[in-house]
């Protein structure tokens, strides 16, 4: 069993862990349904979840085993990701434009622009805004790196959500206040070359 641990009334998360990867797993619980944004890797994950009762849906950040593996092993009734990821988990709705859904409290599904992979989707429930790696950068040619448009696009995304926290996956510190990740990405984002369309970490 992974322990489950409280961030706010009727919003808590299972911790990402190293070994095997997995993704950082956050709960909703809904007046109707239970809320999953990323289903981690780890089997004890699903035993977790097995023990609430409420019926499930999901919401996939990006189609990394680490944050899709267990899909197949938890019971949903409905699964949100982008269209990227849907070419890997091959079941589910495509959101590819802001969704609101109201359980008790109002549910923002969103796309979010990110380097780190493309399709990518955020939850907003109130003051956290879920938005598993979408903010870190990828690899190319060896190097890592951001797309300096989409960083721009990411951005901009970012600041117009009304969340104070974002809740950043495989971070030690997991919820960061939203102004110091804008910060780390504008000064990322300064740091561009205007005629390279990649910026080089
Ligand atoms: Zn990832």
């Amino acid at each position: 069993m992974s322990e489950i641990f409280k961030i706010a009334n009727r919003l808590s998360y299972i911790k990402a862990t190293e070994n095997p990867l997995s993704a950082d797993v956050g709960i909703f619980e809904g007046d109707e349904f239970c809320w999953i944004f990323d289903v981690g890797a780890d089997e004890s994950v699903p035993t977790s979840l097995s023990e609430i009762k409420k019926p499930k849906n999901a919401v996939i950040s990006h189609f990394h085993p680490d944050h899709m593996g267990n899909l197949e092993y938890v019971d949903f009734r409905e699964v949100y990701l982008g269209a990227n990821t849907f070419k890997y988990a091959k079941r589910g709705t495509v959101v590819s434009e802001d969704i609101f859904i109201d359980d008790g409290e109002k549910i923002h599904v969103f796309p979010l622009p990110s380097s780190h992979a493309k399709g990518s989707l955020g939850m907003e429930i109130g003051e956290f805004a879920f938005l598993g790696d979408a903010t870190y950068a990828t690899m190319k040619q060896g190097r890592v790196c951001y797309n300096a448009s989409v960083l721009k696009e990411e951005i901009a995304v970012l600041k117009n959500l009304s969340a104070k926290f974002f809740l950043i996956s495989h971070d030690e510190k997991f919820i960061r206040p939203k102004e110091e990740i804008l910060a780390e990405l504008e000064e990322i984002y300064s740091k561009r070359d205007p005629k390279e369309s990649f910026i080089w970490i």
